[in-house]
């Protein structure tokens, strides 16, 4: 058997994701699968959806269980998701139940075969409408729940529903209260009434399938880090001109001053944390629009010539800004 935790990065890039030795029982993301389960037995589901180890979260087509990322499953497996991606996405027991939550929403939903429910239908939109590439969310809009970043309620009918699900179910929850006079609690009420309806129930949709399951998956770790990597280039292309010109100087007499490059790359890795935390979108595309930023500086030869703070709470603005242009025309995340 391997020892994942005696491996260098270099030698683990070079396995087949077939080939990691790992598996749920005995980790921690047992502990939280339990709680899981937990939460969904207190609400008098019998349900439980199966779960397996894949690339990613997602939950397949017409299947009432869900996949979880591999490297969710051992910690040096987290270890290089966060050198390759900058995050770990679910990996603390907060993230990972929220995750959860709204996979067993699409889970249930396929158990019971609820989006062929007129009510459903009226409520959340057509499931089998097409995803689309990208979408545009109103910030502002009460038609939806709030759970999940990137307000990915508005993503899709079936996400909708995920989304609606989760905050139902989630322990404390008090929904009732927190979404009263918005639209959104129409949904909430019929998720409401039709768990009540489904208490003791056993599924509709006996499947056990696990798509793509990590023992199926040929593909080495360099691999499918590079695809990822690739899936989160930047679709948008940020012009950052006319901000950096406002927050560093090109005039000659600043020229003694700090480099605005380098005071970029001295700040990359909170700036991007934070933005990725308001925003929702991923620290991986928010650092490659530092990494564009940091080469426009030195084209332009930029200098800092404000205060160090008021320089970061500017740029923190720009990036904000940018990262949000970037959610409204082509940003996407891997549809959960
Ligand atoms: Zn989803």
């Amino acid at each position: 058997m391997k020892d994942l935790s005696r491996m260098t990065d270099e030698h683990l890039l070079d396995l087949r994701l077939s080939e990691l030795p790992l598996c749920i029982g005995g980790t921690q993301l047992e502990h939280r699968i339990d709680q899981l389960y937990e939460e969904l037995d207190q609400h008098g589901l019998r349900f439980k959806p199966h779960i397996w180890l894949s690339q990613e979260w997602f939950t397949p087509d017409d299947v009432p269980g869900f996949a979880i990322p591999f490297y969710l499953a051992h910690p040096r497996l987290a270890k290089l998701e966060r050198k390759q991606m900058l995050e770990v996405e679910g990996g603390t027991t907060r993230d990972c139940l929220r995750i959860m939550r709204h996979e067993a929403g699409h889970a249930v939903d396929n158990a019971f075969r609820l989006h062929a429910k007129h009510r459903y239908r009226d409520l959340f939109g057509s499931f089998t409408s097409r995803y689309p590439e990208w979408y545009k969310p109103d910030p502002q809009s009460r038609d939806y729940v709030l759970h999940l970043p990137a307000w990915y309620a508005q993503a899709h009918p079936a996400e909708d529903f995920a989304e609606t699900f989760a905050v139902w179910t989630r322990p404390g929850s008090r929904w009732r209260s927190r979404y009263r006079g918005w639209p959104a609690l129409r949904k909430l009420e019929f998720v409401d009434k039709v768990m009540s309806e489904l208490k003791g129930k056993p599924r509709l949709n006996k499947s056990r399938d696990r798509v793509d399951d990590l023992s199926d998956i040929q593909i080495t770790l360099r691999e499918h880090y590079r695809k990822r990597r690739e899936h989160y280039r930047l679709q948008w292309p940020p012009i950052f001109d006319r901000d950096l010109l406002r927050i560093f100087s090109s005039e000659s007499r600043h020229s003694s001053r700090p480099s605005a490059a380098g005071f970029l790359l001295r700040h990359r890795r909170a700036l991007c944390h934070e933005v990725a935390e308001g925003t929702g979108v991923h620290q991986y595309a928010i650092d490659q629009m530092v990494s564009q930023m940091v080469t426009r500086c030195r084209e332009l030869n930029l200098r800092v010539n404000l205060a160090r703070d008021h320089t970061r709470q500017k740029l923190l603005i720009s990036l904000t800004v940018q990262t949000m242009n970037g959610v409204h025309t082509g940003y996407h995340r891997i549809p959960l």
